[in-house]
């Protein structure tokens, strides 16, 4: 923005002379000037859609893991792990989107607290393994699908991929690694966290890969 001092206007873009009177255009060094070069840009919702596809996609998984359920009443009380999961997921959307800086700081901080917290209480109550077993890895799915998620609807810097990919390998080992040590007696939450975590893995390379080796390659440079 420049401005006239003949006329007190404002003026858009870049004309030497005002518009109106013909007076040379002062460019002030207060915030117009700054506005036009810096634009604030938003950290801003690039589509609404992920959203709702999202929320389409959690009424789907909760109807159909009780149909299922239903079904096979056999298979136990597995629609509860569902539904904890989704739940922690949105808390975990709502959080980072709120907080809108250093996303993936927040993310690890969730996990990290509510993977403690679960393994804590498990322990004081006389350790069913249930932390290990269900928790820990709902949680690190549901923070994987939070990071996807916080990857289509916010515009990422390749940096944050970067910092995504590593977070995302971080979030398949730690199941991968209560399977070795035998920690865990029902196993197929861990092994769904682990085969998540691949997919996402593959995604984040396919989609970003070329965009991070340009990133990688310009800091090596440096
Ligand atoms: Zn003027």
């Amino acid at each position: 923005m420049q401005y006239c001092s003949e006329c007190r206007i404002r003026i858009r873009g870049r004309e030497e002379k005002c518009v109106l009177c013909g007076n040379t255009l002062l460019t002030p060094n207060s915030d117009f000037a700054r506005e036009e070069i810096f634009p604030d840009i938003p950290r801003a919702y690039e589509s609404h859609l992920a959203i709702r596809i999202l929320v389409f996609i959690s009424f789907t998984a909760v109807v159909a893991s009780v149909t299922i359920q239903k079904i096979f009443p056999a298979a136990g009380n597995w629609p509860i792990f569902v539904i904890f999961g989704l739940i922690s997921m949105w808390i975990g959307l709502i959080v980072v989107v709120r907080k809108g800086h250093n996303i993936p700081k927040t993310i690890i901080w969730q996990v990290a607290v509510v993977s403690l917290l679960s393994v804590f209480w498990d322990w004081q109550t006389g350790w069913k393994g249930w932390s290990l077993d269900y928790l820990i890895p709902i949680v690190c799915v549901s923070a994987e699908l939070v990071m996807y998620i916080t990857a289509k609807i916010m515009k990422l810097s390749i940096r944050e991929y970067i910092t995504y990919a590593m977070l995302d390998c971080l979030f398949g080992i730690i199941p991968i690694i209560s399977l070795l040590l035998d920690g865990v007696k029902t196993p197929y939450p861990s092994i769904l966290c682990v085969a998540v975590s691949i997919i996402f893995l593959s995604a984040i390379f396919i989609f970003q890969g070329e965009n991070m080796i340009k990133e990688l390659n310009k800091k090596m440079h440096i």
